[in-house]
Parts: structure tokens; sequence; C-alpha cells
């Protein structure tokens, strides 16, 4: 269980709590919580939970192997990870309402998966459906 402010989840700033002593970023945070590493906990204004990530957050089974198919490789342009050793992502994030479906999920091998909830990065969508990255400037 990781707990971190909802305006703070949002806004990419601040730092989450696990539940032993360790912390960790909230792009990493929004990272995790896209691959079901944690059971992410948001918390409102006034701490009261606002929702806890539960099974609309994570992909099934059956919709990885559909996107293994669809995409077979990470979605990053110029990446050849195979499905295999990729992740599915939220392109509209699920903290921020992006459903777990197959029209928002894309798979990103681990590399560029850190690198799409990375602040210092943006990313847009080329006409082939891939993601390019770019530093934020
Ligand atoms: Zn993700
Ligand atoms: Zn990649």
């Amino acid at each position: 269980m990781v707990t971190i402010p909802l305006d703070k989840l949002l806004a990419g700033i601040g730092v989450a709590t696990t539940g032993t002593d360790g912390r960790i970023t909230a792009s990493e945070a929004r990272r995790l919580a896209c691959t079901g590493n944690i059971v992410p906990v948001v918390l409102g204004g006034k701490s009261e939970v606002l929702d806890v990530g539960g099974a609309q957050r994570l992909f099934t089974a059956a919709q990885r192997r559909a996107l293994a198919v669809r995409d077979k490789r990470c979605r990053a342009r110029g990446c050849d990870m195979p499905a295999a050793r990729s992740e599915a992502h939220h392109l509209h994030a699920w903290s921020q309402g992006g459903k777990t479906d197959l029209t928002n999920a894309i798979l990103l091998c681990s590399h560029h998966h850190h690198r799409a909830h990375d602040d210092r990065y943006l990313h847009d969508r080329l006409p082939s459906g891939d993601l390019r990255f770019h530093r934020r400037t």
C-alpha cells in the first residue's frame, strides 16, 4: 500500500509514503500504479481515502495477451523490446480518470515506462501509434 495526497499525485510532486519506512517519488508512484505492483491509496485534502486501487486499475491477463498481439513490442519509437518484456501503460493516467481498457493501453518496456512517468520528459503520439519522447525544456 502506498499513500499519497491526491494533489501531489496529480501534480507529480511530493513524496509517497509506503507502508514501511521507504519513500518514493510521485512519478514513481504513478508508474507503479500503472503496473499494479502497489495498491495506491489516494487521499483527499483532509486525508480521507478517495479511492483504493482495485481491479479496475489493473489490466487483466486477457487484456495483456491482447496487447501483446496488437503491439508486439515496446511502442516507444525505435525500441524493439518484445512484448514479453514490456508492461501495460495507461495512455491517459488511471489516476486522472483513464480507463483500464485496450484503447487506453500501450506496451512499454521498463526503460520507456519509467520515462513515460518521468516529469522531465514529454511524449506525443506519432501517426504510427508509437510514442516519441523528448526532454522537457
Ligand atoms: Zn504507466
Ligand atoms: Zn522501450
